[in-house]
């Protein structure tokens, strides 16, 4: 059944899919076909019924089509799918955004994280008129020219193209710096300050698995932008309403000038954002003299299901119970350890398994973990019906729908699959 699928896949789409992760290329063995997914569970085309710790990377905090999104979809799509002026939900998604992160004055809507990030960094470049933008590796921004870029050669400093297509000259725009390292960020800002037009960073990094910064990291950032007249850009597209009703910024007080959104805040549906500062938003067309544009921008079936979210974890704000989730599930996971050393940091109601002693604090630690465990754990785990993220470089996820009978019986297949590692 899926063999077949994936042949159909393969001959119609690029390696037979929409994005690479997909194709389950760091992992091995035949992808997944997804036929229909409720709370915590995902049923495939060849009928395996898995526990989802994936949940499409991050944007379902509710789990697979709460009724409350559903229910706002459909009621949004009956009166008309896209409109190209602007709706009253588009209104009060940007009044709710506001008031759930103080740092933003005002917000566009866009379809995608990547237009949140490929904006927010034009923004900043437009504003102090400079052309630098400073990165951590590890970090993932979406997949504009500037952002697909690596460290050449383990050390600070101007960044290389990570993927074909991307001219040099673009990459020579972005600096990449060690996640967690001050010195790193010191240096670059001392060489390369007077054009630095933003700093940009995940304020808790889950792209490569969790990494949380360190103590005095993000504060560091703040006062470098601060003395190079640069800005501070927060992608906040994972972060953003995951830990708290607002960004990871109200948890760590520091405060960016730009946000990016994304993810939890389309319930679901394409949907990106940036906000940020006044006076830096406003340098967006048609106020200033930075396009920015799309058809689909604010989207009222996307705005729909992002505010029946929204309203949701306001309404119930589920974060403790979430952690408190989380927590227990890595704790009897570390509990009953049998097989290889591994640790699994957690952080609000996400977490990842590393096979490795301690916690990677940068994207080099995290290469340095043992990556070939991992993907025997994954195989394991899905022989067992649980889903683990396709990558040894994402984090898992866990929703509302998570509940405790779930969650320890997939405790005790996560102890069995250890054991036969
Ligand atoms: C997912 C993600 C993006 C990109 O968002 P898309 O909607 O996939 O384009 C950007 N930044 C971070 C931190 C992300 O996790």
């Amino acid at each position: 059944m899926s063999g077949s699928l994936q042949r159909r896949a393969e001959a119609a789409m690029p390696g037979g899919v929409n994005s690479p992760v997909r194709a389950f290329r760091s992992v091995g063995g035949a992808p997944i076909y997804a036929r229909k997914a409720h709370g915590a569970r995902l049923e495939t085309e060849s009928g395996q019924v898995l526990t989802d710790f994936c949940m499409s990377f991050g944007p379902l905090i509710l789990g697979h089509a709460h009724a409350d999104v559903i229910e706002a979809i459909a009621r949004s799509a009956r009166h008309g799918t896209s409109f190209a002026v602007t709706t009253v939900a588009e209104i009060e998604m940007a009044e709710l955004i506001k008031g759930a992160i103080p740092s933003i004055e005002l917000v566009r809507l866009m379809s995608s994280g990547t237009e949140a990030c490929m904006t927010a960094i034009r923004v900043a470049r437009g504003f102090t008129k400079r052309n630098k933008i400073l990165k951590f590796s590890g970090c993932y921004h979406g997949h504009s020219d500037g952002m697909l870029v690596k460290a050449g050669s383990g050390v600070a400093g101007i960044a290389w193209a990570s993927s074909a297509g991307v001219p040099d000259s673009y990459a020579e725009h972005t600096l990449v710096a060690r996640y967690n390292s001050t010195a790193d960020v010191s240096d670059l800002v001392a060489r390369f300050g007077s054009d630095l037009a933003a700093i940009i960073v995940e304020p808790v990094a889950a792209n490569v698995g969790l990494m949380m910064p360190e103590p005095g990291f993000l504060e560091h950032l703040r006062k470098e932008a601060d003395a190079a007249g640069a800005l501070l850009i927060f992608d906040e597209v994972i972060s953003g309403f995951r830990f708290s009703f607002g960004g990871y910024q109200d948890l760590c007080g520091v405060k960016p000038d730009l946000t990016c959104l994304g993810k939890i805040i389309g319930g679901g549906l394409p949907v990106g954002a940036v906000g940020g500062r006044a006076d830096i938003m406003e340098k967006l067309a048609p106020l200033g003299d930075v396009y920015q544009a799309g058809t689909l921008s604010g989207n009222p079936v996307s705005v729909a299901a992002g505010l029946a979210t929204l309203r949701w974890l306001k309404k119930n704000s589920p974060y403790a119970e979430l952690e408190k989730r989380t927590k227990a599930f890595t704790g009897a996971l570390a509990k009953k350890q049998a097989g290889p050393k591994f640790i699994a940091p957690s952080f609000g109601s996400v977490f990842s398994i590393f096979f490795t002693e301690t916690a990677p604090k940068n994207f080099d630690e995290v290469l340095g973990t043992k990556k070939d465990l991992y993907v025997k754990l994954f195989h394991g785990l899905m022989e067992a019906g649980i889903y683990l993220p396709p990558s040894p470089f994402e984090v898992a996820f866990l929703s509302i729908a998570h509940d405790d009978s779930i969650l320890e019986k997939a405790a005790a297949a996560f102890h069995a699959a250890f054991e036969r590692l």
